[in-house]
């Protein structure tokens, strides 16, 4: 089964070398679904936290929102960067608060800083797809991921390997000693507290 998350990004692009009016700069609210697909969790009965999902999303993806995402050779982006060299921004504002953790992979990479992503491939939906599963597919189980900006949706199916050790209590993924981040839930545990559960139903609840 699977877990849907969606969410929105604000941003603002171009398609440098395009020939139609996307080669303006010009602005897009995005909406990524991004589609988690495991076994039910028992102990839950939830593929995963949707909360999760977006929370793990976000934190690497908070730095496209309210950003300007350039191709590396385009010549917009030492213009830019220039502006903001003289307005004295480019390291930084008093105001630019809201920033994600700066990463750096083979298809993009993140100056939250000046609040700018520059990306080797043009930034269409289906590039926007692939910088994101780039960056998030050690991290959850996707199966598909869908973006629309304007009038532009693409969409793709990913496979899924294996199942991810969850926690029964929290839904979150177990890390690798088998340990729950957030109630520190124990995997080795499981038989007994599947087994003292029911035990505590069938007394509490006389069934
Ligand atoms: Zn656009
Ligand atoms: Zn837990």
């Amino acid at each position: 089964m699977k877990s849907i998350t969606t969410f929105s990004l604000q941003y603002a692009h171009r398609f440098y070398g395009f020939r139609g009016e996307a080669q303006y700069l010009h602005g897009h609210t995005g909406i990524m679904t991004i589609e988690v697909e495991d076994t039910i969790n028992e102990g839950v009965n939830m593929v995963f936290p949707c909360n999760e999902i977006k929370k793990t999303a976000w934190s690497v993806l908070k730095n496209f929102d309210h950003a300007l995402i350039l191709r590396y050779d385009d010549p917009l982006l030492p213009a830019i960067l220039d502006v903001y060299e003289q307005q004295g921004i480019k390291d930084g504002a008093a105001q630019n608060t809201m920033k994600g953790v700066d990463f750096k992979t083979e298809l993009a990479a993140a100056y939250p800083d000046c609040r700018l992503v520059i990306t080797r491939e043009t930034m269409t939906v289906e590039g926007m797809i692939k910088i994101t599963y780039a960056m998030l597919r050690d991290k959850l189980s996707i199966s598909r991921i869908s973006f629309t900006s304007g009038d532009n949706t693409a969409s793709e199916d990913f496979p899924v390997r294996k199942s991810v050790d969850r926690c029964p209590y929290c839904g979150v993924a177990l890390d690798e000693n088998g340990v729950c981040y957030k109630c520190g839930y124990l995997k080795k545990d499981t038989e007994f507290v599947i087994r003292s559960g029911y035990e505590r139903l069938d007394t509490e609840c006389k069934i």
